[in-house]
């Protein structure tokens, strides 16, 4: 059993629908519970500066599949939500985006996997949902909790309270 952190993103087409599908098809994927959800926000395009803003959200999962099957099932669900890497840019539009921010302090880096995600620490839009999830727990490669990360944020782009969601689960 091991605790991740998902980061969720939207940018194309119903954002707030592609997000809360993706929320409901994460907690029904076999072996994967969602623990906790933080709050919804809007924010700043990162890398590619000209497209729609973002919905993002972060989530707590309990799982007992290894890192590789959670991505795989994380991607799978991209694609059941209309995501199509084929046609897009890097860093482009997309209709959902499923990070692996951590997977319990596991440092893994294979050709398809990279965790902690390599880039979580420069993105105020994975650090500020995450800080209401665990503002104390320590990044196992940068040795800095996640509110130390967000202060050390040199560029923060705009995120925006967008809402919280109306449930929890279990
Ligand atoms: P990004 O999320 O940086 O915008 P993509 O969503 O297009 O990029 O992801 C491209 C690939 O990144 C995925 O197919 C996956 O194999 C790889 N990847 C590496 N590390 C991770 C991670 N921690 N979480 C999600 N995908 C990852
Ligand atoms: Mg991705």
């Amino acid at each position: 059993m091991a605790i991740a952190y998902l980061c969720l993103g939207s940018n194309s087409g119903d954002r707030l629908k592609s997000v809360e599908q993706a929320v409901s098809l994460i907690n029904l994927a076999q072996n994967v519970k969602i623990i906790r959800t933080s709050a919804l926000y809007e924010t700043e395009p990162w890398g590619v500066k000209d497209q729609n803003w973002f919905i993002n959200m972060a989530v707590e999962v309990k799982t007992d599949l290894n890192a590789q099957d959670l991505l795989v099932k994380c991607l799978n669900i991209e694609k059941t939500l209309g995501r199509d890497r084929e046609k897009e840019q890097r860093w482009g539009e997309r209709p959902i985006d499923i990070d692996i921010i951590f997977y319990d302090k596991e440092v893994i880096n294979t050709k398809l996997l990279t965790v902690p995600h390599p880039r979580m620490h420069q993105r105020a839009f994975v650090l500020v949902p995450l800080l209401e999830l665990i503002p104390d727990f320590i990044h196992p490669v940068l040795n800095k909790s996640v509110s130390e990360l967000y202060d050390d944020l040199e560029n923060v782009e705009d995120v925006f309270l967008y809402g919280t969601r109306g449930h929890m689960y279990e």
